[in-house]
């Protein structure tokens, strides 16, 4: 559904992605796991068009930053770019209006009372806290019911309900067979069902497995990403 082959990006002296490659399966959900700095925002910012790199990617079999690719990826920022002047309710006519969705109300209905926005619709974006920004950041990505859909760090200043209904909304919306990407720094936000983990560290991609290969592994998430990123023990070191 999504395939990323060989995509190198570079900041100056700075190689934030080094020929990374990576393929999401249709109606899974993929962790994008690495420490601050890792390159995680600019390969999602490479798959979503915003970055010009080397390498290609495809959305649906399409060049992403085609019409129909566009059609297919939604994303979520890690940090919300909301206009002062809109109130709640106006982003989101403003969104559906930029998409030309039809019969969106009820959907709205639906995301502004689960992420808790109901009472805050008139609100204007500057007046809103850092979570209720955030909560209104992901109802405005899920609004247009994407294919594909980019999280970047979406946990981030959300309170105890918000995290567990968005973790609620990606098992429902892989139920439904879309493709979900989420990357964090934060191993314990990830206890949801994700299907495979790709462990990004220094611009490259350090391990890619999915939930079963793990599990035979005997290893925990915790322990494959410090095994990774720390570089794996000898034998006798491990023992002692
Ligand atoms: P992550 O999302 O994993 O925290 P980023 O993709 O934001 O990592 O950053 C990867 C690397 O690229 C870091 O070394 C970061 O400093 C650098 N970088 C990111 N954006 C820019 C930019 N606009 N200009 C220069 N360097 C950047």
């Amino acid at each position: 559904m999504l395939n990323v082959s060989h995509v190198t990006k570079r900041y100056g002296k700075v190689t934030a992605c080094d020929d990374v490659s990576f393929r999401l399966e249709p109606g899974s959900v993929t962790v994008l796991l690495g420490p601050n700095g890792a390159g995680k925002s600019t390969i999602i910012k490479s798959v979503i068009g915003f970055l010009k790199y080397d390498g290609e990617i495809t959305v649906g079999g399409y060049p992403n930053k085609t019409v129909e690719a566009r059609r297919l990826l939604g994303y979520i920022p890690e940090l919300p770019s909301l206009y002062p002047n809109l109130t709640v309710s106006e982003h989101m006519e403003f969104l559906a209006r930029a998409y030309r969705l039809t019969d969106y109300k009820p959907r709205v209905e639906e995301l502004f009372r689960r992420f808790e926005l109901t009472d805050k619709t008139k609100k204007f974006g500057d007046e809103l806290s850092k979570g209720m920004q955030q909560k209104l950041n992901i109802c405005l990505g899920l609004l247009p019911e994407p294919r594909v859909i980019l999280l970047d760090e979406p946990m981030i200043g959300l309170d105890p309900h918000a995290i567990k209904e968005l973790k609620l909304m990606i098992e429902e919306l892989r139920a439904q067979g879309r493709t979900m990407l989420v990357s964090t720094h934060i191993i314990d936000s990830v206890d949801m069902l994700w299907d495979r983990t790709l462990i990004m560290e220094a611009g490259a991609i350090k391990a890619n497995v999915t939930r079963e290969e793990l599990e035979r592994d005997g290893r925990s998430l915790e322990q494959l990403f410090f095994d990774v990123t720390e570089g794996e023990k000898p034998e006798e070191a491990r023992a002692e």
